[in-house]
């Protein structure tokens, strides 16, 4: 997929239990100054207040996003949470490299792992480790985009996604913001070398 003879794009892969921080040091990471662009995933839930389609996430119904599955448009998706389907699209990572840049996901557990065998050493994983369980429930709590019953499922599902930190090529605990930010940066940058 090497969209020139001098460019070779790579892929930087964030994942991390819902509420551990990854869309925030993210959003860190693309501020800096570094050659990357948001792989931009389609997705089947609703929009939040402030999200927008096509920069956040391509929003889809369901049955568009199945239709994706079946034309083989995903390099991997997902049903993330029960009903609400996430994906990664091949024409995505085209259009960033295209642009002679490298990509950033913000992906789940599962999806980074799928990524990190796709992309293989092209790539770096990122796990985005919550200090503790119980900050991770304060932090979703006081984000107030999720319900109580939303909560509680992004937290069991956590549990299951903690015992997964071992295939990651490198942990981030995400309890100071400025010292996440800084760890997060010096890593991709070193990666990008
Ligand atoms: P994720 O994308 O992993 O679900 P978010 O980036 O949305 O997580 O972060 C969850 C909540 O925690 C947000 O309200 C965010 O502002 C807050 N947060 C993120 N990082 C920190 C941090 N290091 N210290 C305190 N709060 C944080
Ligand atoms: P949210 O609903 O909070 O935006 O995202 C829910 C979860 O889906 C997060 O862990 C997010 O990283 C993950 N996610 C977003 N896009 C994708 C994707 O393309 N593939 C996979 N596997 N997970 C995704």
């Amino acid at each position: 997929m090497n969209s020139s003879n001098d460019f070779q794009g790579k892929a930087v892969i964030i994942s991390a239990p819902s509420g551990a921080g990854k869309t925030t040091l993210v959003n860190k990471l693309l501020k800096a100054k570094l050659p990357l662009l948001f792989s931009i995933s389609a997705c089947s839930r609703a929009p939040r207040e402030g999200e927008e389609d096509k920069k956040d996430y391509y929003f889809l119904s369901v049955e568009e996003f199945k239709e994706k599955i079946k034309v083989q448009d995903f390099i991997e998706w997902e049903e993330v949470y029960q009903g609400n389907f996430y994906g990664t699209l091949k024409k995505e990572i085209e259009r960033i490299w295209k642009e002679k840049k490298h990509v950033v996901f913000d992906v789940d557990v599962i999806g980074g792992i799928s990524l990190k065998e796709y992309f293989k050493e092209n790539s770096i994983s990122i796990f985005i480790k919550p200090p503790s369980m119980e900050v991770l429930s304060k932090r979703l709590k006081k984000r107030k985009t999720d319900n109580r019953e939303s909560i509680k499922n992004r937290l069991e599902k956590s549990f299951e996604e903690m015992k997964s930190i071992d295939k990651f090529d490198k942990i981030i605990v995400n309890d100071e913001l400025n010292i996440s930010t800084k760890n997060i940066i010096e890593t991709v940058e070193e990666f990008l070398k």
